[in-house]
């Protein structure tokens, strides 16, 4: 059954291969982004997680346009990466702002509408690092960490109501993100990866597809790694 569904910062990147997947399951997809044109072929609002108003309007547009969302695939995110010792307030502060304040923004005012329908699939993109922990990423961990406490809390208030809340977890992904990566700290993680390579935004797409289908309404609170063996046992 086709469903309506909102993949936040989904313009390029996993949110864009996960935008295409679920379209290709026959769902009404809306992407949200924030400068330039949506994707060619997928229905675009523009949207700032960092600000209230602008996730409401982005929501009413796609109530409007395909009805209230069923899934909602909370994917924005950035990085600001520094040692600890060197990192500022803003770097600190812009990416809980994004990361983890974007994704609550997204997650309540999605739930609203579910709740009162008794269906939804909320899928939160954390990352391996939440859990695992990386040098020059306190920041990003931390809300990545953040994120598995917001859909365990989430999924026990909405549990009984058809609500399931999961968070995929990816690894490294050949995006924007991690071509800024040094040459020398990809060969580093290249050896840690028991699959000895980075993920295809694909593979990550077919796990939060999974997660966000009607046939998965018995998983909530799950951390699903998508990370090839990366961050086994944690
Ligand atoms: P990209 O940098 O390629 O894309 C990030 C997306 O988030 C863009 O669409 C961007 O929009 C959007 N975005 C960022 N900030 C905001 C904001 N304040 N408001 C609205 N949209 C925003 O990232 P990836 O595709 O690599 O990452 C997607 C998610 O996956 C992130 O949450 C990331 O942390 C996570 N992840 C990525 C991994 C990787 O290896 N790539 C590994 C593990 C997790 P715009 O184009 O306008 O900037």
């Amino acid at each position: 059954m086709g469903r309506s569904v909102l993949v936040t910062g989904g313009n390029r990147g996993i949110g864009l291969a996960v935008a295409r997947a679920l379209t290709d399951a026959g769902h009404a997809v809306t992407v949200t982004h924030r400068s330039g044109e949506p994707p060619a072929g997928l229905a675009g609002v523009h949207c700032e997680v960092t600000d209230t108003d602008s996730v409401d309007a982005a929501f009413r547009a796609v109530e409007e346009r395909q009805g209230p969302v069923e899934v909602l695939v909370a994917n924005a995110g950035i990085t600001r990466d520094q040692l600890l010792m060197r990192m500022s307030d803003d770097e600190y502060e812009a990416v809980v702002a994004t990361n983890l304040g974007g994704v609550f923004r997204c997650v309540r005012r999605a739930a609203t509408s579910m709740i009162r329908k008794r269906y939804g699939r909320i899928v939160l993109v954390g990352s391996v690092v939440g859990l695992y922990g990386a040098p020059g990423q306190a920041n990003y961990a931390s809300t990545k960490a953040a994120l598995v406490g917001l859909a365990r809390s989430v999924s026990r208030e909405v549990g009984a109501r058809g609500i399931t809340v999961n968070v995929v977890a990816p690894g490294f992904v050949e995006t924007d993100m991690t071509a800024a990566l040094a040459p020398e700290r990809r060969e580093q993680y290249l050896a840690a990866i028991p699959a000895h390579r980075f993920a295809d935004p694909a593979e990550v797409a077919a796990a939060v597809s999974f997660l966000a289908s009607d046939q998965a309404g018995y998983i909530t609170g799950a951390v699903l790694p998508v990370d090839g063996g990366l961050g086994m046992g944690h």
